[in-house]
């Protein structure tokens, strides 16, 4: 029905050389185990050529942390969708709440950021989530609608087989808190809910929402047996092979 996905989260970790080594270690590790999700990585732009090249043979798919709207110009430091298409990647992570918090991305921005991959034929994680203070005063639920309602949910429905939606409380992020898996299957079922009313249950059915925030070894089974949960967006624990495994493995 939809696919259950593990996409790790590399940030601004590993050079050339740790990246080879992370991505072999993956390699081999994944060989041992059966796998019941997709699989992808998100190393530095600097390193995604190298990175497709060493998973060609691989079940790992390889994403990028983000791209420019534009399609070229004078974007200094800046790289395209169509850029990322040339060197072999066909997913890119969208609205990350350190793209929005450290480099001001919002809603506009983003809107045109997914507008700019969905027309590149790049599939989008796009990520969203509140902050403690909206959890702490009930107000999550508006944030994260208006989130969606801001950026993705005015697309037509056709491009929602392009689109993987990820939920990630800032709270949650690289804290070590995670939502409790009830937590986290209340919020999916809200955001599926929106789907529903957006586009009708059978685009809603297909949408694949993972969850983000702290998720390890130790709690993605319990998080990934609810109902709503299709899978992790991971951080931390992606960086090191066995963690990364062990979370695969939860499937
Ligand atoms: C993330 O940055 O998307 C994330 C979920 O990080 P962590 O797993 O480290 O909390």
């Amino acid at each position: 029905m939809r696919n259950n996905i593990v996409a790790g989260n590399w940030k601004m970790n590993n050079d050339a050389t740790q990246t080879r080594v992370l991505i072999n270690d993956l390699n081999k590790a994944l060989e041992e185990v059966s796998i019941n999700c997709r699989v992808l990585i998100s190393p530095t732009s600097i390193n995604l050529t190298s990175a497709v090249a060493l998973t060609q043979d691989s079940v790992i798919e390889v994403s990028a942390q983000n791209m420019h709207q534009a399609k070229s110009g004078a974007f200094t430091g800046e790289i395209s969708a169509e850029m990322l298409k040339d060197v072999g990647v066909k997913t890119v992570i969208l609205g990350h709440s350190e793209r929005r918090t450290y480099f001001g991305e919002d809603d506009k921005i983003l809107t045109e950021k997914v507008a700019s991959a969905l027309e590149n034929n790049l599939e989008v994680i796009f990520c969203f989530g509140e902050s403690l203070e909206d959890r702490k005063s009930e107000n999550h639920f508006n944030v994260v609608e208006s989130q969606l309602k801001n950026v993705v949910l005015s697309l037509s429905a056709s491009s929602w087989k392009h689109i993987v939606l990820a939920y990630e409380p800032v709270w949650a992020i690289g804290t070590g808190e995670t939502a409790s898996p009830e937590q986290a299957q209340e919020m999916h079922a809200f955001i599926r809910s929106l789907l529903v009313d957006t586009y009708g249950s059978s685009v809603a059915e297909h949408v694949s929402i993972l969850y983000g925030g702290s998720v390890k070894p130790t709690n993605a089974r319990e998080i990934f047996s609810k109902e709503d949960v299709d899978g992790g967006l991971i951080g931390g624990a992606s960086l090191k092979a066995s963690d990364f495994t062990g979370i695969i493995s939860a499937f």
